[in-house]
């Protein structure tokens, strides 16, 4: 299996830390919104990886943060008047409610920040003490770039090259810097943000630091994959790499693998253009099952222009996936039961074949889109079947060998059903029921069997409201 590897510019083989396991860490959202459909990219492309490496027996450990502290979520709590953990937890739970109707699996563990500012505390202690981060006067705790060497590694920058590109810009309140390329690893509070005690000052942690704490705790020194966006190269993930190496001495990631950006009308999608869409926005138009097969229909590392017209494409390429498999379940259901005939066995042999061609491509850097037309080469195959002339075995084989590949890709095989009202208001009588008898258990099962269907809970003031997603 070939990854392209940011860290070394090209593809490489796939060779893990420790045999039949992959550690993973990819960088989740920061949560003062909705998520938008460019942050569904990395979440999407990263879930596939997952599930593509499961598919091949890896026992794959998956961690994604939550960025729950953060300026744009306090400025948002100032203006509603709420503590920012109101906001935090608040697209938190929208955040995982548009994860599930992409069909996006939650990670082994998904670690907020506020959670973890014990780690990232005895990291920073780690990097003082080594001689890699220092105290400015102001009480700010600064990461010292020159103090280590492979600053630049992933970018593809020099150091020499960063610092006098950095002395032009003169940045304000960070006088107490030795260097412009240092960055912060701890910063002093400002009145109304939230903060912790720490041996440097009462504050609250840089972004980057975050990243290397929780990918430590929880996955250890050194990780198989480090994931994101591709904006996030630099700073955030050579700052991440500088940290977490300088601390610990040893290779923080082997592979760094980098989406490309999704945009609107051949632009950068920003939220500051005003020309996002977030994905709660697509799902009014959409089932967000097209929208993964849109992001999958390019390959993760090239850009992908977001459009309309494209989503009908994807939402005509589903329907074709859908049809056949409602035609082999139906010639499922009538056939004979009988073994394979003489010429369904070399058609076996066919569709293995494409099967080896979608394996061959997602071990090509995931190439995902010649994996979908490997998936409708095998539905052509499954439509050429005609009633009355398949055994069962035949037909259930090629049924089942679509469902699979489209398991790995995370298409979910099923049509969304049309729910009606009255079942989903039965299901939430029950969910009441259940709450008032402190079946808790229960209620959160009923809940999720409801996400499931497509159909998403709020429970406010005035009662339980919901909307399908
Ligand atoms: P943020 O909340 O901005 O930290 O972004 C969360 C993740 O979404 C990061 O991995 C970003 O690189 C990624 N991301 C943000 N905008 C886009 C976009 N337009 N296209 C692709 N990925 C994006
Ligand atoms: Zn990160």
């Amino acid at each position: 299996m070939k990854i392209f590897n940011t860290l070394s510019g090209r593809k490489e083989e796939f060779v893990p830390l420790e045999p039949g396991k992959v550690k993973m860490y990819v960088c989740g959202p920061t949560v003062y919104n909705f998520i938008h459909i460019g942050n569904a990219r990395p979440m999407i492309v990263f879930d596939t990886v997952r599930r593509y490496l499961e598919y091949k027996g890896y026992d794959v450990n998956f961690v994604s943060n939550f960025t729950d502290v953060d300026d744009k979520i306090i400025k948002k709590a100032i203006e509603e008047g709420v503590d920012s953990a109101v906001i935090s937890e608040r697209y938190i739970e929208e955040c995982k409610k548009d994860m599930a109707a992409m069909n996006v699996r939650p990670a082994t563990v998904h670690p907020k920040a506020t959670q973890e500012i014990g780690g990232m505390l005895e990291l920073i202690e780690t990097l003082v003490e080594k001689g890699h981060g220092y105290k400015a006067e102001d009480g700010t705790v600064y990461f010292r770039t020159s103090s280590f060497q492979e600053y630049g590694k992933l970018s593809h920058k020099n150091l020499d090259d960063l610092q006098s590109g950095f002395r032009e810009l003169k940045v304000t309140g960070e006088d107490g810097k030795e260097d412009p390329t240092d960055f912060v690893l701890w910063k002093p509070k400002k009145e109304g943000e939230p903060y912790w005690e720490s041996p440097w000052c009462k504050g609250r942690p840089g972004w980057h630091i975050e990243c290397s704490a929780m990918s430590r705790k929880y996955l250890g020194e050194q990780i198989d994959i480090h994931g994101g966006g591709e904006d996030l190269i630099f700073p955030h993930h050579e700052n991440e790499i500088a940290q977490s190496e300088a601390a610990s001495g040893k290779e923080f990631a082997k592979y760094w693998m980098h989406n490309g950006f999704l945009n609107i009308d051949n632009k950068k999608m920003s939220k500051s253009l005003g020309n996002f869409f977030t994905v709660r926005e697509i799902s009014e138009k959409f089932d967000l099952q097209v929208l993964r097969f849109f992001m999958l229909s390019a390959h993760y590392r090239s850009p992908l222009n977001f459009s309309e017209e494209l989503m009908e494409a994807s939402k005509n390429g589903l329907e074709r996936i859908y049809n056949g498999l409602d035609k082999l379940r139906q010639l499922e259901s009538k056939a004979a039961e009988e073994g394979l005939l003489d010429r369904e066995k070399a058609q076996c042999q066919e569709a293995r074949q494409l099967v080896a061609k979608f394996e061959a491509a997602m071990e090509d850097d995931f190439n995902t889109a010649d994996g979908v037309s490997a998936v409708f080469e095998l539905v052509k195959l499954g439509n050429s079947t005609t009633d009355g002339e398949s055994s069962r075995e035949y037909v259930a084989f090629l049924r089942t060998t679509v469902e699979t590949l489209c398991g790995v890709l995370g298409i979910r095989t099923e049509r969304k059903a049309e729910v009606l009202d009255q079942e989903v208001e039965a299901m939430i009588a029950a969910r009441g029921q259940a709450r008032k008898e402190k079946n808790f258990a229960l209620a959160d099962e009923i809940r999720q069997k409801l996400l499931d269907m497509g159909i998403v809970l709020e429970d406010t003031r005035e009662g339980v409201k919901w909307k399908r997603a």
